[in-house]
């Protein structure tokens, strides 16, 4: 069982704190993503974790044990960073059986384990190679392949991927989600891409400001966000936000009145550009900009003075000035408290 449990931990570095008290419980086996921007804490949190940053507060445990107080190698953690520290001087070979070295494992065992993932992760033929003379996508294949290759119960990985071109990421994101639940380990996996974060997680942690502040499965976070930076930071084009105001008959937006949550005004609609279809009756809109992107039409249209995307149907014949009528899918628009910024239920 590698159940991991963060309670309480907070992080400053002088007047600066990088984390508010995180809480947060990784099932064992659970394939946990944090996502984030740039400098939300991702990278601290994960740091915490394996032992190469002290928490300021809070306390880590692992498999039902407290592990904060312990020194990284005796944490039964296997790390990728984004650093991928591989060592120049010793071959691919070496670099993969360093862990399992350590672990003095006979050396049949240590043949296979690094054949195995040297081949998992498409480094097979550069074993032989020292790892200086790899380019930095071979480079962080070789630190992949070393922490799979000690087959830990807990494996923590910060961007991993970042190095690899568009294709090769695709194949090895696949591979890397095929491996680790094959394996049975519990993996916190660290990145700022949406994509693969939808793509390999089990549950994903939006991180915003040193906070946690949804957790749950891509779909759930798609199509709920607890809160409006969570609806506006995932999705591609991103989730349309308009200001609805309180009547005696329901919300008005943007002149259109409709169902919406038993709460004080004003609050925010939010709807999907995918959940917009062109009606008689809906949003007022005034088509802006047409993008024919092949399967569908990305449309940006004037909505009482704001900028509203569509994704719609690539066979509409839509100029820049016409104007039409959106409809929202009913059961896919959201609401916002503009004063919290969190979601309102109806
Ligand atoms: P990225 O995606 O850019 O790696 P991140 O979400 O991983 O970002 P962190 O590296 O965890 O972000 O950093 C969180 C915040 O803490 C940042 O504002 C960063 O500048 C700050 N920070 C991190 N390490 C230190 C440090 N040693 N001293 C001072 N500030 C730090």
């Amino acid at each position: 069982m590698a159940e991991i449990q963060i309670k309480g931990v907070a992080k400053t570095f002088g007047a600066f704190t990088a984390l508010h008290s995180v809480d947060m419980t990784i099932a064992d086996q659970e394939f946990m993503v944090l996502l984030g921007a740039s400098g939300c804490g991702k990278t601290t949190l994960l740091r915490i974790i394996a032992g190469l940053e002290t928490a300021s507060q809070g306390e880590v445990w692992i498999g039902g044990r407290r592990i904060d107080h312990l020194p990284p190698r005796h944490r039964g953690i296997a790390m990728v960073f984004q650093n991928y520290a591989v060592f120049p001087h010793l071959t691919v070979f070496e670099n993969v059986a360093f862990g399992l070295r350590m672990q003095k494992l006979p050396e049949t065992e240590v043949k296979r384990r690094v054949q195995r993932t040297a081949e998992l992760m498409h480094i097979d033929a550069l074993l032989g190679r020292y790892s200086g003379q790899l380019s930095g996508g071979q480079r962080q294949r070789v630190a992949v392949a070393r922490a799979l290759a000690m087959e830990p119960d807990v494996i923590l990985m910060d961007e991993p991927l970042s190095n690899l071109d568009a294709l090769l990421r695709l194949e090895m994101r696949a591979e890397l989600k095929g491996i680790l639940a094959e394996s049975k380990t519990t993996t916190i996996y660290v990145t700022h891409d949406q994509v693969e974060a939808m793509s390999l997680a089990d549950r994903i942690a939006i991180m915003h400001g040193g906070r946690i502040l949804q957790a749950a499965d891509p779909i759930a976070i798609y199509r709920n966000p607890a809160a409006r930076f969570v609806g506006a930071f995932i999705g591609n084009p991103p989730m349309n936000f308009l200001p609805a105001e309180a009547t005696p008959e329901g919300w008005t937006v943007a002149g259109e009145l409709f169902a919406g949550p038993d709460a004080p005004g004003p609050l925010e609609f939010a709807i999907r550009p995918e959940d917009l279809r062109p009606a008689e009756t809906g949003l007022p809109a005034t088509v802006r900009i047409v993008e024919p992107l092949g399967p569908h039409l990305l449309v940006t249209c004037d909505v009482a003075g704001r900028a509203l995307r569509a994704v719609l149907d690539s066979d509409l014949r839509l100029r820049p000035g016409d104007r039409i009528h959106l409809a929202p899918a009913a059961d896919r628009v959201r609401w916002f408290d503009p004063k919290t910024d969190l979601a309102v239920t109806p």
